[in-house]
């Protein structure tokens, strides 16, 4: 946590990313080869779940936060003081090491995709609690991992019940840039799961 209201054990559910990775595998994207495309990250979480899961977290008793910029680091090591003191000032929330560069490739794949983000300490910031440990991290992830368990309980069958479209599963609607006509045929066959239906057959 970056902030002092979002204490260890608390959930949030993040509605921003902030990508401060470098390069990791897989790629970023699903495209390229001769196919551009541009997807709409604006919201690079899907709040219909979003909203789902939070409802979730309070039906389950969890102390749970509705929003949050969460700042993914490269890692594997934690931030130093000035980095964690930085994110901070830049308006930052949470700190992390996944959900990039898995949410970008969601959103192409035209997911919905969401986070469940367990509060597991203070980082590097917090002048009065210890620098964070792996020890300290895992430690609370276990204590938060049955509550997690409960939350997804909770609201999976709320999500199968009430969510049934959302802007995520059209993401590529608006986002091919490539005349059709010009597409490789590899690539075209490579992508055909994600962007067939808005190709026409030449
Ligand atoms: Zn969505």
């Amino acid at each position: 946590s970056l902030r002092q209201d979002y204490a260890p054990l608390d959930i949030v559910i993040p509605d921003q990313l902030f990508d401060r990775t470098r390069h990791r595998e897989p790629e970023y994207t699903f495209f390229g080869g001769g196919l551009v495309a541009h997807v709409s990250f604006a919201d690079p979480f899907c709040l219909n779940l979003n909203a789902i899961l939070y409802q979730a977290a309070r039906t389950v008793g969890a102390t749970a936060h509705n929003g949050g910029t969460l700042v993914v680091i490269e890692g594997p090591a934690f931030s130093t003081k000035a980095e964690s003191r930085i994110n901070r000032q830049l308006g930052c929330d949470l700190v992390g090491m996944t959900a990039i560069p898995e949410a970008k490739l969601a959103r192409e794949a035209e997911m919905g995709y969401a986070a469940i983000a367990m509060v597991t300490d203070y980082d590097a910031w917090h002048e009065t609690h210890d620098v964070v440990t792996a020890d300290m991290v895992v430690q609370n992830l276990l204590k938060n991992a049955e509550t997690g368990k409960q939350i997804l309980r909770a609201a999976l069958p709320i999500a199968d019940a009430q969510l049934h479209d959302c802007v995520c599963l059209h993401a590529l609607e608006n986002a091919i840039v490539t005349n059709p006509a010009v597409i490789p045929p590899a690539t075209r066959a490579k992508l055909d799961l994600l962007v067939g239906k808005y190709l026409p057959l030449t």
